[in-house]
């Protein structure tokens, strides 16, 4: 844990990834509280003098939270409304929570062909930059609505992977429903145990069982390692930890939540 204290207090750029399983309550609702206490805690950590950008998930949960219905839908069209009424929904709450602590909010909305084209990935890393420079929190998520399964990023995982690469980040941070990596899955095996620290993803993949995606979220452990592959390359760092807890930003930031992290090489 003091590598993950050691790793944060020494980045200045932070990509924070949040969950879909973190931002919703068991009933599929928003979490309000959850995203005010953690405004507050990036609050904290740009008066430290740290740059914050979030990947924030929830807009499928979010769409059937707001319009009670097609939550078990699962053609397209439906799925894609879903994430254009949650969407609106998922950022008028991060507006709120971000507002009370003085701070303004940009939404970029990305798909995989934005990061493939050379112009418009220059033109969203300008928009980051002058976000971020301005002290904006820019927040990204897929652009879910116009994406079909051919052409999707598909978990956010790998989209914050790919934005803390196009963005020049130091670190990502991703806060997921459970504490990090383990060596069995430790829903079924109470011995399991925390991996804390991951130097070689190849050997980490030949030892521990990947085990099948989470309720409201798209990843699993999978999508995690794989967006942990991409970022590593670079010599960014990853984090993964429990954005489950109270004050999870600042306890991992403090030393004291325990998470993976993934070293850059
Ligand atoms: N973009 C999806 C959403 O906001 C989430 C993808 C993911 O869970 O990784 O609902």
């Amino acid at each position: 844990m003091e590598d993950i204290q050691q790793v944060i207090k020494e980045s200045r750029k932070i990509v924070i990834k949040i969950g879909s399983n973190t931002l919703a309550l068991a009933d599929g609702t928003i979490n309000r509280p959850f995203m005010d206490s953690f405004a507050q805690q990036c609050r904290n950590l740009i008066d430290a003098g740290k740059q914050v950008c979030l990947v924030s998930s929830g807009a499928g949960v979010a769409g059937v939270s707001t319009i009670h219905k097609w939550a078990r839908k699962k053609d397209i069209h439906y799925r894609q409304a879903l994430c254009s009424i949650g969407q609106v929904e998922l950022m008028d709450q991060w507006r709120g929570a971000f507002s009370k602590q003085g701070l303004h909010i940009g939404q970029l909305l990305l798909t995989k062909e934005d990061f493939s084209d050379e112009h418009r990935s220059l033109n969203i890393r300008n928009t980051l930059f002058t976000l971020v420079d301005e002290g904006v929190i820019p927040i990204v998520n897929e652009n879910d609505s116009v994406c079909c399964d051919e052409i999707r990023i598909g978990d956010n995982d790998n989209l914050s992977a790919l934005t803390v690469i196009l963005w020049g980040g130091d670190l990502l941070i991703l806060f997921s429903d459970i504490d990090g990596v383990y060596d069995r899955s430790p829903k079924e095996d109470s011995g399991a145990k925390l991996i804390p620290i991951v130097e070689d993803i190849q050997d980490l993949r030949s030892k521990i069982k990947i085990g099948a995606a989470n309720e409201f979220g798209t990843g699993g452990i999978e999508t995690k390692i794989h967006a942990a592959e991409k970022t590593t390359v670079y010599g960014i760092p990853m984090i993964l930890s429990s954005g489950k807890k109270e004050n999870c930003l600042k306890a991992l930031a403090e030393g004291t939540q325990p998470g993976t992290l993934f070293l850059g090489k």
